[in-house]
């Protein structure tokens, strides 16, 4: 039995990280409130919101997992309704640091549907919470306080539609799910209160994606090819099936190296690739429309998690927190592992102390973090600090990668702390370390690992 907390919760923004929120929060208020910019239709298109759901959005094994705690019986809806499946290893070709893991059956789920048709089936699940209402259409522009600005006592709303009025809205709690654009360090600042400090990895990334009709043996019968890049190879790329009998290529460049749209240049950034897999899976694919970019020019972080005043009445999650290179696949994940720490929170059956919440959010934030913001500082060009301590994880995990060609143990191993399933550290336990570390007499060349993996 869930403890009422109070009588109205306000969520800003309706997309992954604002929908897993008003999810848990419905658990303790009376009613909550999504209010959003986008018109949320029943279907699964894109939408103008969230522009990165027309580019590759893996749902990772923890990710996955939350989501299926909260909607039971979504990963087999989201099959039925024809996102493709698989192994994560077992039917992936999974392309690490210039290494092709080892493949073998993981027991870990390759999920493949789009962003937007994942986001329309989480969407439905939310919509049908009796207590869980929305309003589309309408953009949050400001907060609203109590006398002595202690408390955030609700937000101010324009409409889309009509009139465009500024309208109050009231609510016991305000969680600012706004993504990356979040303007509340800018509203704290009006109330007099501190805003977050930020972390930044600056790396200048862009994403060109291209979707294609299927051929009958696309991507050689495997769910994803996924190519992360080398500090020698900058360049990287995703090709996954996707529902709708199609294949979503991402062709992903660093630093200023941005992929071109047109269909000439874009297959000929697919065949410059450190490896042919996915110039060779696109070729004599017919496009479906034309391809779209996204830039993204760094990693950000908002340590709120730092702050030591913060108004009661309000809490933020998902990219308003944290986004990180994308090319990692871990956002929505990163979102579901905050929305189970505001969930613990709220079990508690009190308000929500904001700053154990930042801190435990912060917890839920750390091994995405770590993960990219490590692999992004080996390329010498990104500006930031670098450790000694950085230098050698760098180099242990170079060896991970190059071990994981060819023993199972730690290919499964390295997937499990890249699909957040386990944080970074337990790559070094014990009986990992000496796998890792123990001298061998010769490994297999990358071409070699691609001909026994396949
Ligand atoms: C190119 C790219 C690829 C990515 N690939 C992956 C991937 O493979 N796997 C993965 O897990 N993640 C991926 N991500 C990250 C992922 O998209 C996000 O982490 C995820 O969507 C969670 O974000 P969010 O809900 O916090 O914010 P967003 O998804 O950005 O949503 C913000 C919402 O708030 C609404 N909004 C904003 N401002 C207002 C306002 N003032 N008033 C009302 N509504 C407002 C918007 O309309 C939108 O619906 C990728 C990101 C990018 C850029």
């Amino acid at each position: 039995m869930h403890k009422r907390i109070g009588a109205h919760a306000l969520v800003v923004g309706g997309s992954m990280a604002g929908l897993l929120a008003a999810r848990v929060l419905a658990d303790h208020y009376d009613t909550v409130t999504i209010v959003d910019r986008d018109e949320l239709a029943e279907g699964d298109g894109a939408r103008g919101g969230v522009p990165q759901g027309r580019h590759a959005h893996g749902l990772l094994t923890s990710g996955r997992d939350t989501l299926e705690g909260y909607f039971p019986g979504l990963a087999a809806e989201l099959i039925t309704g024809g996102a493709p499946s698989g192994d994560l290893l077992g039917n992936s070709r999974f392309w690490a640091g210039g290494h092709l893991l080892k493949r073998h059956q993981t027991g870990l789920l390759a999920l493949g549907p789009s962003r937007p048709f994942l986001e329309a089936r989480v969407r439905a699940r939310v919509r049908a919470i009796d207590n869980v209402m929305m309003i589309d259409r309408t953009d949050v522009v400001g907060l609203t306080v109590d006398g002595d600005r202690a408390r955030v006592t609700g937000v101010r709303v324009v409409s889309r539609g009509g009139d465009r009025e500024e309208r109050l809205i009231d609510a016991d709690l305000v969680v600012d799910a706004s993504g990356r654009g979040s303007k509340t360090p800018v509203w704290l600042a009006e109330f007099g209160w501190p805003a977050p400090t930020e972390d930044r990895v600056p790396i200048d990334l862009a994403y060109t994606t291209q979707v294609f009709h299927r051929g009958p043996q696309a991507l050689g019968g495997d769910v994803v090819i996924l190519l992360g890049y080398t500090p020698q190879h900058r360049r990287s790329a995703i090709a996954a099936l996707m529902e709708g009998d199609k294949v979503l290529v991402s062709l992903v460049g660093i630093l200023g190296d941005y992929p071109p749209t047109d269909d000439e240049g874009f297959r000929r950034f697919a065949e410059s690739l450190c490896q042919p897999d996915i110039a060779e899976a696109i070729r004599g694919l017919t496009p479906v429309g034309p391809a779209v970019s996204f830039r993204f020019a760094e990693s950000r972080w908002r340590r709120y998690d730092k702050l030591s005043r913060f108004p009661a009445g309000l809490l933020v999650i998902g990219d308003a927190i944290c986004s990180v290179n994308p090319a990692y696949a871990q956002g929505m994940s990163v979102a579901a592992l905050q929305s189970t720490a505001l969930r613990d929170a709220l079990a508690r059956g009190r308000p929500v102390d904001a700053r154990r919440f930042f801190r435990a959010a912060a917890k839920a934030t750390m091994g995405a973090w770590q993960i990219a913001a490590g692999a992004d500082l080996a390329l010498p060009e990104v500006p930031g600090r670098r450790t000694l301590a950085d230098r050698l994880i760098g180099r242990y995990v170079a060896r991970v990668q190059a071990v994981a060609a060819h023993d199972e143990v730690i290919a499964a191993a390295f997937v499990r702390v890249a699909a957040l399933v386990e944080s970074p550290p337990n790559l070094m336990r014990p009986n990992r370390l000496f796998r890792v570390l123990r001298p061998r007499r010769r490994r297999p060349s990358p071409a070699a690992s691609v001909a026994v993996g396949r």
